[in-house]
């Protein structure tokens, strides 16, 4: 039995090695680049109109109307002094424009432009290498490319990227009980739900399973299938099977697939029976099959290495404090993640902590951490890791 601490000490003291590959940029979000970006040139490229206006020579507030520039046009305009010509959003400025006047504050008599204000040197022109200037670097490796991230990429022309790979995920499911949703159901079985809490969270946070395999309560049968997972993933995810109990075979089936403990037990609730392991480069998690239990566990131990396998510096789901709604005392005789509802800047404990409660769960949007004994008055600050 390890704490908590150093069940995630062990996951993050793992040593990994990454791999990287191109993707378009259509399919790079949630990746982490797997080199330093240099900006190719400026951005922007040449001094441009922020508004839809007018680009003025000199300083006045009358003006002789010369002509026209719209976004994308690449003619050279060069102003005398006293000029201006007609402008639009993101249109090259002319060489010599001194700033460019909103046409809200304008009016236009027989070619002649006249302003409601004086204009001031620089006003609405944005500049050449305002943002970037060629050869800086606008990422570092590592850098997690957010939707903005796009953006930028995009506009230095970059149509993929260099990322560093995800892991490629497998799935198990365990239990002689469990039928899949949509298939007839005998008396004493139940629906296999937790491969969908898993698949969904991995969803959430950028990640798909490879294959997902259900297997009975068989020594050989879950042998053969870990056997099987294990040619075609670097990390499985294996949900139930791993208690004490007597149909409980996950544990000696990974020992016989070669696969090292790296921790078995962790003092929590929920989630005690849970198993970290690695073969090689490969890693495995045996969730305990609780459907809260194996949800918690996946947040708190799967997430973090996954994401570090694919390059995130930061990993994790982030932590916050809040104050709690109510007293509270923590009798489970363990450290809990508890599930519990963040609204308005307070924290909320939930009824219905049990292990199999996903409901509460479901209708919350955090886990709460409280130790074992701790006594919260209102107000107290606890720690919560949100989920949704
Ligand atoms: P186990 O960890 O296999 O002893 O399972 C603990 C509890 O979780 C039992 O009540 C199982 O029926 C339930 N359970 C295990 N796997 C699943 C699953 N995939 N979906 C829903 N419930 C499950
Ligand atoms: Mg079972």
């Amino acid at each position: 039995m390890v704490t908590i601490e150093e069940a995630l000490l062990i996951i993050q003291d793992q040593k990994i090695s990454l791999k990287s590959e191109l993707k378009p940029l259509e399919e790079a979000l949630g990746f982490a680049l797997a080199t330093d970006t240099i900006a190719p040139f400026d951005v922007p490229e040449f001094d441009n109109s922020a508004m839809d206006g007018y680009a003025l020579c000199g300083l006045y507030q009358e003006y002789r109307l010369v002509g026209e520039v719209a976004a994308g046009d690449s003619k050279e305009i060069e102003l005398k002094d006293g000029e201006a010509v007609r402008i639009f959003t993101g249109a090259k400025a002319p060489e010599n424009a001194t700033a460019v006047m909103m046409q809200e504050k304008t009016s236009v008599k027989e070619k002649v432009l006249f302003l409601d204000e004086m204009p001031r040197v620089g006003q609405n022109i944005r500049k050449k290498g305002g943002q970037l200037n060629e050869g800086q670097t606008v990422f570092e490796k590592g850098h997690l490319l957010n939707p903005p991230s796009l953006s930028l990429m995009g506009s230095l022309g970059l149509e993929a990227l260099e990322v560093i790979s995800k892991p490629t995920i497998n799935i198990i499911t365990t239990g002689n009980e469990l039928v899949n949703p949509g298939q007839p159901k005998a008396e004493g079985q139940i629906y296999e739900s937790n491969s969908y809490a898993i698949s969904g969270a991995l969803q959430q946070f950028g990640f798909r399973y490879h294959q997902k395999t259900q297997i009975k309560d068989d020594f050989e049968a879950t042998k053969a299938g870990i056997k099987k997972a294990l040619e075609s993933c670097d990390v499985l995810i294996i949900s139930g099977g791993i208690s004490v109990g007597d149909y409980d075979f996950v544990k000696q089936s990974l020992e016989e697939n070669g696969v090292n403990e790296l921790f078995y037990k962790v003092l929590q609730k929920p989630g005690k029976p849970l198993y970290f392991g690695r073969k090689e480069n490969q890693f495995v998690f045996a969730l305990p099959g609780n459907p809260a239990s194996s949800l918690t566990c996946f947040y708190v131990y799967v997430l973090p290495l996954l994401q570090r396998l694919s390059g995130y510096e930061k990993t994790g789901l982030t932590t916050y404090q809040f104050p709690i709604k109510h007293p509270f005392k923590n009798t489970f005789g363990r450290p809990s993640f508890l599930k519990a509802a963040v609204m308005d800047g307070k924290v909320e404990i939930l009824d219905g902590q049990g292990s199999s409660m996903i409901q509460s769960m479901a209708k919350g949007n955090a886990l709460a951490f409280v130790d074992d004994g701790e006594i919260l008055n209102e107000g107290d600050l606890v720690k919560c890791r949100l989920i949704s």
